[in-house]
């Protein structure tokens, strides 16, 4: 896959198309705007901050663990420059009034330590799903064990630096590890996979073994997609509504609701929707926590949020799981060469209907037919042709028949048609006009096929196997009467 589905629905709007391959041809401009976005969600994260130097939910963390996962060490200056320039606003925005060349060295101090634990991280998760090519369930695990620890590593790095280069001082230590770990977490775990697409749809030009896991979903959201966000927003809302006004922790836990509309999306809709949802709401979150002012419950709402994504994001799984079960089980039950029922799907529809005609005391009949002389075709035009003639006789033989009749193949040239709510009267009827409809088909060059024909009707202790005995030994009988007939048993 080498463009996400996002990215090529984009593609067919053309002032965005434009804006793409411009970005795609731009280097300066790509980093211009990755550098934007990072301050821009650093300013975002901003809004939930729960100590001096720690937001409960850092985006800035999930960007550059994306843009590192996606474009490698060569993205390291931009980040380099968005760190020294937050580490400036910091600065003043904090009133710690170092000296301009000391906040320089505590911007750089601070990118390496924020850099280096995520660039570790995202070239390991790259390892092992490119290299060691990881299923999707693994695949996920590591990515949450990856995001844990090196927002655990980068946590400590950076508090460190902070403190040797007087940004902070070592009494704030205890407050703000905790909330710093999670916040960084979270924005790894829940936007991390959201900038992730974006930024791969940026550059394009690398391909990635884990879109692979995904491929074959559904390729744009579903027409309910708007409902579903809708019913999530509605719940966070109120949810955060009911702890503004109840001003109760046990209220506050309300939230944890928003797993119910987020698993629906995650089973229904395709993985970018499913992520692009889970970032959708946890800004919401975010949002409202600043406005509603509720930081004294500002803990389980970041819980809450990395709750919810990781239960969805192991559901990514589940509608590409659908769809290949789905084909799966078309190609159990169908004959790939001539798209008849397969034996297996033939015996289960068999004995349903057989139990079926018996417990309301019905008809049924069972007629096996088979090819006179298959041998001979294929040995005469190939094996080819006879694929041929079986394709192009059965689909004959299906528009022929009612479309509550079963046909199935039985195994080579020999099929079985089962006709319920049908005496053997009726089906000798069915069983002439089909050796007719066949004597009069040019399948095969100017060959013309004939099939025989054995018929039986349904007693009531049949089963599948003495229904199917019978009819074989009439096919036979058909046979040894010279072929092109049809005999009854
Ligand atoms: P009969 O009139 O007694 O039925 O003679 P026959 O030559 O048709 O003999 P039989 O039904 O015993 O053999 C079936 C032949 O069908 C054997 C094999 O060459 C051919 N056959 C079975 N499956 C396929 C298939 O999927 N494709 C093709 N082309 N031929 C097949
Ligand atoms: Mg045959």
């Amino acid at each position: 896959m080498q463009r996400s589905d996002f990215s090529s629905k984009l593609s067919d709007e053309s002032g965005l198309t434009k804006f793409l391959s411009f970005l795609r041809a731009s280097p300066g401009a790509r980093a211009g705007l990755l550098l934007l976005a990072w301050l821009a969600v650093w300013f975002i994260g901003g809004l939930v901050e729960y100590a001096h130097h720690a937001s409960v939910w850092f985006p800035p963390a999930g960007l550059t663990f994306a843009v590192l996962f996606v474009v490698g060490l060569r993205a390291t200056p931009i980040l380099m420059l968005a760190a020294i320039l937050v580490t400036i606003f910091t600065n003043n925005d904090y009133q710690i009034n170092l000296q301009n060349i000391e906040v320089i060295e505590s911007g750089i101090f601070f990118g390496i330590a924020h850099i280096v634990p995520y660039y570790a991280g995202s070239a390991l998760l790259r390892w092992l799903t490119q290299t060691k090519q990881l299923t999707l369930p693994l695949s996920i695990i590591s990515f949450l064990l990856i995001a844990a620890t090196s927002a655990l590593l980068a946590t400590a790095l950076v508090l460190v630096s902070l403190i040797f280069t007087g940004m902070m001082s070592s009494q704030e230590l205890s407050a703000t590890w905790l909330p710093f770990w999670i916040g960084d977490m979270a924005g790894i775990m829940v936007l991390g996979p959201l900038f992730f697409s974006v930024i791969h749809i940026l550059y394009p030009q690398k391909t990635f073994k884990i879109l692979e896991h995904i491929e074959g979903q559904l390729p744009v959201a579903t027409a309910q997609y708007k409902y579903k966000l809708m019913i999530s927003f509605t719940l966070v809302a109120a949810a955060m509504l009911l702890a503004k006004f109840t001003q109760s922790m046990d209220s506050s836990f309300a939230i944890f609701f928003l797993v119910l509309p987020h698993m629906w999306i995650a089973c229904t809709e395709n993985a970018f929707y499913n992520i692009l949802s889970l970032a959708l709401s946890s800004f919401l979150i975010v949002f409202l926590v600043d406005v509603l002012g509720l930081m004294n419950f500002v803990m389980v709402y970041q819980y809450a949020i990395n709750v919810v994504a990781t239960n969805a994001m192991f559901a990514i799984a589940i509608p590409a799981l659908t769809a290949s079960n789905h084909q799966l089980k078309t190609k159990v039950f169908t004959d790939g060469l001539t798209q008849t029922a397969s034996r297996e799907y033939l015996f289960q529809q068999a004995t349903v209907e057989i139990r079926r005609a018996q417990w309301k005391n019905n008809d049924l009949c069972m007629l096996v037919y088979d090819i006179d002389h298959f041998k001979q075709i294929n040995d005469v035009h190939g094996h080819d042709v006879g694929d041929k003639a079986l394709k192009a006789l059965s689909e004959r033989v299906k528009q022929f028949l009612r479309p509550a009749d079963i046909l199935g193949r039985f195994g080579g040239d020999e099929f079985i048609v089962l006709l319920p709510e049908t005496n053997v009267d009726t089906a000798m009827v069915v069983a002439n006009r089909l050796l007719k409809e066949i004597n009069g088909l040019q399948l095969i060059n100017s060959e013309q096929l004939s099939i025989s024909i054995g018929i039986t009707q349904m007693q009531h202790n049949d089963d599948f196997e003495s229904l199917f005995k019978r009819a074989d030994s009439a096919l036979y009988q058909a046979k040894r009467a010279g072929r092109n007939s049809i005999f009854q048993h």
